[in-house]
C-alpha cells in the first residue's frame, strides 16, 4: 500500500537540504495516508476538493493539508477552514476569495503563486508578467487581504526525460523565487518556500534550490484513476 523504502530513502536524501516533503495523496485511500502518518510523515497534498473534505474527517487533525491543484472560487469555502497551504493561486480573483474565506474562519491562509514553467500548454499557472501583475494588485490593497500571506511560489515542469530542460525551467522558477524575495518581499521572512520537484524529476528540483517537493508515487505507487 505504500512504499516504506522510498519513504525512508527520500526523507534522508530531504534532510541533508532542509527540503520539505509533501506526501501526495489524490485518489489513495486513507488507510495508506494512515500507514505514512504511522511513520511520522504530517504533510499531505490532495487536488480534489471533494476528496480532500471526506479524508480531512476521518483522518488525524494534526495533519498539514496541502491543497497542490487548480481550485476553483466557489470552492475555497469548503477548504478555508483547515487547509494549511494553497500552492496553486494563479488568479487575484481565487487570491481575493481565499482572503474572504479565512476571515470567515478567524484565520490567515498561507499560499503560493503558480508559475508557469513547462512547455506544455496544458499546464497551468501564470507567466513573469501575469505574476508580478497579481502583485502589483496585491501591494495596492493589502490593507483588505490581511488573511492571506504569500509565502513564495510553485511550479511543475515539463512532462520530460531532458535532464537539462528540466533543469533549465526549475533554475526560471528558482531565479524568479530570489527575485521576488529582493524586490517585493524583502522583510517578510515567511515567503521562503519554492515548491518544486515531484516523484519524476525531484532529485534535480532539489540541486536547483527546491525548498518542498510533492512526491506521489514514489510513496503510495502508480495512481490508478479509473
Ligand atoms: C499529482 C501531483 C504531484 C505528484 O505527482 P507524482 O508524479 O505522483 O509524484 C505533484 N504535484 C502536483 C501539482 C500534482 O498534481
Amino acid at each position: 500500500m505504500i512504499n516504506k523504502e522510498n519513504f525512508e530513502r527520500i526523507k534522508k536524501e530531504l534532510q541533508q537540504t532542509n527540503t520539505t516533503l509533501i506526501a501526495v495523496s489524490k485518489t489513495k485511500p486513507t488507510a495508506a495516508i494512515q500507514a505514512l502518518y504511522d511513520l511520522g510523515q504530517r504533510d499531505f497534498g490532495e487536488n480534489y476538493v471533494q476528496e480532500l473534505i471526506e479524508k480531512q474527517e476521518q483522518l488525524p487533525k494534526d495533519i498539514h493539508w496541502h491543497y497542490i491543484g487548480h481550485l476553483q472560487t466557489n470552492k475555497v469555502k469548503y477548504i478555508a477552514s483547515f487547509v494549511h497551504l494553497i500552492h496553486a493561486v494563479e488568479s487575484f480573483k481565487l487570491l481575493q476569495e481565499i482572503n474572504k474565506q479565512a476571515e470567515k474562519n478567524n484565520r490567515v491562509i498561507d499560499v503560493l503563486l503558480q508559475m508557469h514553467i513547462a512547455q506544455e500548454e496544458t499546464k497551468y499557472g501564470m507567466d513573469n508578467h501575469e505574476l508580478l501583475t497579481l502583485l502589483e494588485y496585491y501591494e495596492a490593497q493589502k490593507n483588505r487581504l490581511q488573511h492571506v500571506r504569500i509565502c513564495g511560489l510553485m511550479g511543475m515542469a515539463s512532462f520530460t526525460e531532458n535532464q537539462n530542460q528540466l533543469r533549465n525551467e526549475f533554475q526560471q522558477l528558482k531565479n524568479f523565487f530570489e527575485y521576488l524575495k529582493r524586490s517585493n518581499f524583502l522583510f517578510q521572512d515567511y515567503f521562503n518556500i519554492c515548491s518544486m520537484g515531484m516523484s519524476s524529476d525531484y532529485t534535480i528540483a532539489i540541486e536547483e534550490g527546491s525548498t518542498m517537493v510533492r512526491i506521489g508515487s514514489l510513496l503510495f505507487g502508480a495512481r490508478n484513476y479509473n
